[in-house]
């Protein structure tokens, strides 16, 4: 288990980890710093804005992070909601790139955003240290894309983001679209056409219970398999290599070289095994998985008064009992008492 003591001198630093008691690193910490969104996507909200978790202060969100960096978190990626919504993002990630991990190395900081706002703020993102952007966008087709989100002009706005994302130097600029049958599978060719022509990395994500409403079965998940199959009929998949063993996507390019497509699988290929992840919500609870049935308050504590040393123990005693896997598709599977957008994607 990662020690809680926090030397910073560069000759006695030694690496921290966090472990769980499945033997896994966790190295990975989503932080939600916001549960509004500014879309509606179908699949995800009920369309009403309804009861809302309260946010923390940006100065509460970069003190909890920094007692994960010092156990061994390398990886940050802020999202929500939507977290271009929220005020202090920027000042938040100019913190945040002054931080080191336990290894003396500096903090990667992603974001995942709908792209909305992304054409102002791609640039002063960047400059303030963002090394990576991931823009959820779930169709290629104007019209399609407006029915999912419910949000006339969101397709444009999104392409205009994602274009200013890159410019500004937010590359490799990774696309996620969440499949499902019936609303955005005939778009799945025309997403490996678009990964090539705007040279991003588009990943298919299986649909998980996680919406609002209820609206989950296993037949509206597309399946891994079906992508890889339909893809290949038109232009031939190439597998990539695992980059490292926690990677959620199966990476795949062309058989000329260009253009990379990934497929996360939770569903029909699940990698619990090698999850490396927890997450942070709005409200300060860390979730050891997405479909946890519980929540530890951790921002309770720092509330409460706690000093770091003993917020540090309690993150690492949370994490070590961090669930070995999900049950999504089984028999008595619970759902999550918070929905996606309330988690942070
Ligand atoms: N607003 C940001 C965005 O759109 O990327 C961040 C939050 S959003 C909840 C994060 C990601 O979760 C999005 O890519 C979204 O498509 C995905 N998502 C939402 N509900 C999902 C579900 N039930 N299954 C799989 N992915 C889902």
């Amino acid at each position: 288990m990662a020690a809680a003591s926090s030397t910073t001198s560069a000759e006695t630093r030694t690496a921290r980890r966090l472990t769980d008691s499945h033997g896994r690193i966790i190295h990975d910490l989503r932080v939600s710093i916001t549960d509004r969104c500014n879309y509606k996507c179908v699949y995800c909200r009920t369309g009403e804005y309804g009861a809302q978790y309260p946010e923390l202060a940006i100065s509460d969100y970069l003190r909890l992070i920094k007692l994960f960096v010092n156990l061994g978190i390398e990886k940050v990626r802020l999202t929500g909601g939507e977290p271009l919504l929220r005020n202090g993002l920027i000042e938040l990630v100019q913190e945040l790139a002054g931080l080191r991990t336990s290894s003396g190395e500096p903090l990667d900081i992603a974001l995942t955003t709908n792209g909305h706002l992304l054409d102002k703020m791609a640039a002063p993102l960047k400059a303030a240290g963002l090394n990576r952007v991931t823009v959820s966008m779930d169709a290629v087709d104007a019209p399609t894309f407006e029915r999912i989100t419910r949000v006339p002009g969101s397709f444009k706005k999104v392409l205009t983001g994602i274009r200013a994302a890159k410019a500004a130097g937010l590359a490799p600029l990774k696309i996620n679209c969440v499949l499902l049958r019936g609303f955005n599978d005939n778009e799945i060719e025309g997403f490996a056409r678009f990964a090539r022509e705007e040279d991003v990395i588009v990943r298919f994500i299986e649909f998980m219970p996680l919406e609002e409403d209820r609206l989950w079965s296993p037949d509206i998940v597309v399946p891994l398999k079906e992508i890889v199959t339909r893809i290949s009929s038109e232009m031939p998949l190439v597998p990539l290599a695992p980059r490292e063993p926690s990677e959620t996507a199966r990476r795949y390019t062309f058989s000329d070289g260009i253009g990379e497509i990934g497929i996360i699988a939770p569903v029909s290929q699940a990698f619990c095994g090698a999850c490396s992840r927890v997450r942070l919500t709005s409200d300060g609870k860390i979730r050891t998985c997405l479909f946890s049935q519980v929540e530890h308050d951790l921002y309770g504590r720092m509330r409460a008064g706690q000093p770091d040393t003993e917020l540090s123990d309690y993150i690492v005693q949370t994490i070590y009992a961090k669930e070995a896997r999900h049950h999504i598709g089984e028999p008595g599977f619970l759902k999550p008492s918070r929905s996606m957008v309330h988690i942070g994607g």
